[in-house]
């Protein structure tokens, strides 16, 4: 308990924290509204926040659009050394901010300090492409004419997150929307508020070490509802959210009805297949770590194993071996691979998924159990579930934000556990192990995997900022981090220039004046 009040005075946590910040400026405690937060690793209260009006959402808006007019006129190299500092601070900050993600939301300390390393990694990749926001140019078909291309800053961003990833998700957003010439306004999951309210002290250093304006970088504290604000508003050209296909399928009606942008990255249900010719020692090592993670609480968790009939039972076996002794823990403390689910709504969810399996004619394995007494007292630590399932059974078909691993039996071709994988309505993150160069280019085939990450003798989860992330069908579609997923936050324009002394029409069109 000491160690997080040292943590919380480090970061800017208050006993009352305000419900909105546009830099400097703290503002919104005055309403009523607020919320307590209780950390799910042992149940204490953290703090309380106040959540945002829609009077606080006007002003937080308003003072965004002015700061956009300064920001997009800063040299986009000189808006990456804003970044560059950013990235500084957190190195700085890293240690207390992984610990505060590790206790609001439960991850394991390393992956709180692998969150934050994500958010330094994006910084520094956003510093880079601040002098890299090229166009092409293009020959023109008329003589004495010159066509190029130049991407220009878009406006307001929203960056709607989800609680699982409470900071590395908005650093993403809004490094590139910063390089880019964006603004962005955030609005955390309501479960996971006061790491981004941390986040914001940290970059309010920033703000005053270099006299930026109020506005650039904007946090707002609320619930779907300023969501659902967020979405309708046409002040903001791009909306990008994070967090469940049910929020997403309402956040991209609302955009698109007004023909805004939206960026959607959604739920996941990701498998590995592990073929006959699979190393079963790194495959192994990759689906457990894939599957009981973040307490399978990652868009990109392995949820179904899609096995050859011929090492099924291998590997059903080393697996009942595995789970028994699973390290489930305070996720601060050593050792410790297993930490809580978020909250008892997502324990129930869990229990109930797995009583539906089973009355849909899976078998649990293994697993299951909320663990109870001494260290265990908030009924938020489980026990990792493996469960014998179909692909078609409802229950397998939907994602579960917990860490219940459905094993599947293949036979006969590659083909066949492509074809089980691309089955069901989600499309994140697959991969397949296998040392069979046929069956991996297989997979990698336009006729193979559906999904917006597809890996070789890795697991689903685990993603480099480097690669653009995202998935297809109920995962949204939307592409952030790295590659050129920049061009989103960015409007493109052509530009033709006639330096002749004649006017040419394109297409060879003549007419008399
Ligand atoms: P959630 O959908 O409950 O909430 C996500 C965010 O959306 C929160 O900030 C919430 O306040 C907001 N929201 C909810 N309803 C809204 C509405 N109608 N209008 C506007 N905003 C609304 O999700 P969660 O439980 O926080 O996160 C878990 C989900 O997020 C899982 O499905 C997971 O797969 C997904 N996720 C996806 C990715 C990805 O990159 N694809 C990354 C992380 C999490």
């Amino acid at each position: 308990q000491i160690i997080i009040e040292e943590i919380k005075n480090t970061l800017g946590i208050q006993e009352n924290n305000p419900a909105y910040s546009t830099g400097l400026i703290w503002g919104g405690t005055a309403n009523k509204n607020s919320k307590t937060i209780y950390s799910p690793v042992d149940g204490q209260l953290i703090a309380t926040v106040n959540l945002a009006t829609p009077e606080d959402y006007e002003t937080v808006i308003k003072t965004a659009q002015q700061a956009f007019e300064q920001w997009r006129r800063v040299p986009a190299p000189k808006r990456g050394d804003i970044v560059r500092q950013y990235g500084n601070k957190l190195r700085q900050y890293k240690e207390s901010l992984g610990k505060l993600v590790s206790y609001e939301m439960g991850k394991i300390y390393q992956e709180g300090l692998g969150e934050v390393q994500e958010m330094i990694d994006i910084c520094d990749f956003a510093v880079g492409l601040s002098r890299q926001l090229h166009g092409f140019t293009m020959h023109s078909e008329r003589p004495g004419h010159r066509m190029y291309e130049q991407y220009h800053s878009l406006g307001i961003v929203g960056i709607i997150s989800a609680f699982n990833f409470p900071v590395a998700v908005w650093s993403w957003n809004a490094m590139l929307a910063a390089v880019c010439g964006d603004v962005c306004v955030w609005k955390p999951s309501e479960k996971t508020p006061l790491t981004a309210i941390a986040c914001q002290h940290i970059l309010k250093e920033v703000l005053v070490e270099n006299n930026l304006p109020e506005g650039v970088f904007n946090l707002i504290i609320g619930d779907a509802e300023i969501g659902a604000l967020m979405a309708a508003d046409d002040r903001l050209p791009l909306i990008s959210a994070t967090g469940s296909t049910r929020m997403g399928k309402k956040v991209g009606a609302a955009v698109g009805a007004r023909l805004g942008r939206a960026l959607l990255e959604l739920g996941g249900n990701n498998a590995i297949i592990l073929t006959e010719h699979a190393n079963l020692d790194i495959a192994l090592r990759a689906v457990v770590f894939g599957a009981v993670g973040t307490c399978g609480q990652r868009c990109t968790s392995t949820r179904r194993l899609i096995i050859h009939a011929s090492i099924y039972e291998e590997i059903k076996e080393r697996l009942l071996k595995i789970y028994p002794g699973l390290p489930i823990g305070n996720p601060l403390g050593d050792n410790i691979l297993v930490g809580p689910l978020i909250d008892k709504n997502a324990v129930t969810g869990f229990q109930a998924a797995l009583k539906a399996v089973q009355e849909e004619g899976g078998t649990l394995l293994t697993g299951g159990e909320i663990l109870s007494g001494e260290e265990f007292e908030t009924g938020t630590y489980v026990k990792p579930a493996l469960v014998e399932a179909e692909n078609t059974f409802k229950t397998v078909q939907e994602e579960t934000f917990a860490p219940i691993l459905y094993l599947i039996k293949y036979t006969g071709d590659v083909e066949n556990a492509i074809a089980i994988q691309n089955g069901v309505r989600q499309g994140l993150s697959s991969a397949i192990f296998s040392t069979n160069l046929g069956q991996t280019e297989a997979f990698l085939a336009a006729w193979g995997s559906d999904c917006g990450i597809a890996n070789v003798n890795i697991g689903t989860s685990g993603a480099e900022i480097g690669g653009a992330f995202g998935g297809e069908k109920d995962t949204g579609g939307g592409r952030e981090s790295g590659s050129d997923a920049w061009k989103v936050y960015m409007r493109r324009q052509t530009n033709t220039i006639n330096f002749s002394q004649e006017l040419p029409l394109a297409q060879g069109i003549k007419f008399d004046l």
